[in-house]
């Protein structure tokens, strides 16, 4: 499987369609889920082309692999979940429903959580 750019966060990225931005740096890009399953919901997602996890990891540098976790950090301490605790989540592929095929870390928290 190869990279597609036809996807939702490819056209984030690209500023073709909109998103509520939490963080951006160089390398990482992080907003709000569109349909939030708790109160706050975020995506983070690298600026490299990558498929998912498996493909992040296969292909990136130590750099892009601290700046996005470094990213994910930031992020909770902006949004005051850092203190209270919050979930990460990653899906991968088929039987894990991944809907959108560009590499992205779920950030849940801001409430108890199922
Ligand atoms: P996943 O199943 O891990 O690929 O999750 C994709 C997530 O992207 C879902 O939680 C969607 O609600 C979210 N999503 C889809 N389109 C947008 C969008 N335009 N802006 C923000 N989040 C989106």
């Amino acid at each position: 499987m190869v990279y597609d750019k036809n996807n939702v966060f490819y056209k984030i990225l690209q500023s073709e369609i909109p998103s509520r931005r939490i963080y951006e740096d160089d390398l990482v890009l992080v907003f709000h889920d569109i349909n939030p399953v708790c109160k706050i919901h975020a995506l983070v997602i690298t600026k490299g082309l990558y498929m998912d996890f498996h493909d992040f990891v296969s292909k990136t540098s130590p750099e892009e692999t601290r700046a996005f976790f470094r990213a994910v950090a930031t992020v909770a301490e902006l949004l005051e979940i850092d203190k209270s605790g919050y979930r990460i989540i990653s899906n991968i592929g088929k039987d894990s429903r991944q809907e959108i095929q560009h590499f992205h870390v779920h950030i849940l928290g801001g409430e108890q959580l199922g």
